[in-house]
């Protein structure tokens, strides 16, 4: 059994199903995010471990006990909202405070682990300013130094860097990441941001639809995305309809490739993997390859979009390095790419 276990989680708000049938099996330790669309039952999951919501079916357990029904305040766990919610009339010292006299920590020792948290948060000297002195990346610190002073079982962050500027919000991803591995806290975090996803964490659960739609690692997800929803949602793609020709040979734009396709299907390759080569460079054996022409390119500064279209039939994009030769528009090209690069997913009835 895994240090958390969500069995079968169910929760309904009327008619409406908000998480439907999840499981996780997360180890002491580890990082996981909860990465999907708006509405697919990130936020429902959490509240649920937090005790906030209780669960229609299903069960949870942390470190071997059941805790499907315990009350908020006995599961010891460390909650960060994305409004930071801390109290605005309270010192920072004194919301930080807040879980330890709760818990009914003497005031020595109080004192102590306020300065040990202030210290992880790099918020040392800071303790006796009000909230509403400090800027937004120092306020999150403070709920964060928060949660952790308590020394939660786990630590549940709910989208809580996403109120902060990108610059201080990926500092920040990286200063969690490194604490949750220095204090070694198992944490389980909710974001719609694929980034902040892939930077914090060991493993990702998409969910789709109140579901588990895919868990793995970043790579896993990315390179061998289960579904088409998690090959659409998780990075880019492009999605090429397979049709076959006469004599049954998997065809996109009219032109036969060599892959392998069921009927009302869809080919997926990621823009990064494709290759622009002239028209008269012969397609290798493990190459894919269909010809175009250059609608336009948008240079987005690390890399070069390059829309390649083929006369009515579709687009499609190629990424490629800047500082590489673009083909200018108008040009006839060859789009290649390894065919182990090649997704296929079924159409989705509309
Ligand atoms: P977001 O990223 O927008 O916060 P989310 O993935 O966290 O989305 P949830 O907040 O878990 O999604 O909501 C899942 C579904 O349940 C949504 O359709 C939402 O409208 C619904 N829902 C959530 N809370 C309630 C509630 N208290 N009453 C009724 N419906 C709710």
């Amino acid at each position: 059994m895994s240090y958390l276990e969500l069995s079968s989680l169910q929760k309904r708000y009327g008619n409406a199903v908000a998480v439907d049938d999840v499981s996780l099996s997360i180890e002491r330790g580890e990082s996981v995010a909860l990465l999907g669309p708006s509405g697919c039952g990130k936020t429902t999951t959490l509240r649920m471990l937090a005790g906030l919501v209780a669960p229609d079916r299903g069960a949870i357990s942390l470190d071997g006990t059941e805790i499907t029904r315990l009350p908020p305040h006995r599961r010891n766990m460390g909650y960060v909202f994305q409004s930071y919610a801390l109290f605005p009339h309270l010192s920072v010292a004194r919301n930080i405070a807040f879980g330890l006299e709760e818990r009914g920590v003497g005031k020595r020792e109080i004192t102590n682990r306020i300065e040990e948290a202030l210290a992880l948060v790099r918020l040392a000297g800071l303790g006796l300013r009000r909230p509403k002195e400090l800027s937004g990346g120092q306020q999150q610190r403070v709920a964060l130094a928060r949660a952790l002073v308590i020394q939660p079982s786990l630590l549940l962050l709910d989208e809580s860097l996403s109120n902060l500027d990108a610059k201080l919000r990926d500092a920040m991803r990286h200063e969690i990441r490194s604490i949750q591995r220095s204090l070694g806290i198992t944490t389980l975090f909710v974001t719609h941001d694929q980034v902040e996803a892939l930077t914090m964490c060991d493993r990702i659960a998409v969910m789709h639809r109140g579901r588990v739609a895919q868990i793995g690692s970043a790579e896993d997800i990315y390179e061998r995305p289960a579904t088409r929803f998690v090959a659409e949602f998780v990075g880019r793609a492009n999605v090429l309809p397979l049709a076959r020709d006469g004599q049954g040979r998997a065809t996109v734009w009219g032109q036969s490739l060599p892959v392998d396709a069921a009927a009302d299907s869809d080919l997926f390759v990621r823009p990064q993997r494709m290759r622009i080569v002239p028209v008269s460079e012969p397609a290798g054996g493990d190459t894919a390859r269909l010809t175009g022409r250059v609608l336009r390119s948008v240079y987005v500064g690390d890399h070069v979009e390059v829309l390649v279209e083929d006369g009515g039939h579709g687009q499609l994009t190629v990424e490629m390095p800047s500082g590489t030769a673009v083909p200018a528009d108008g040009a006839e090209v060859a789009v290649v790419w390894a065919r182990s690069e090649s997704r296929i997913f079924a159409r989705e009835a509309s």
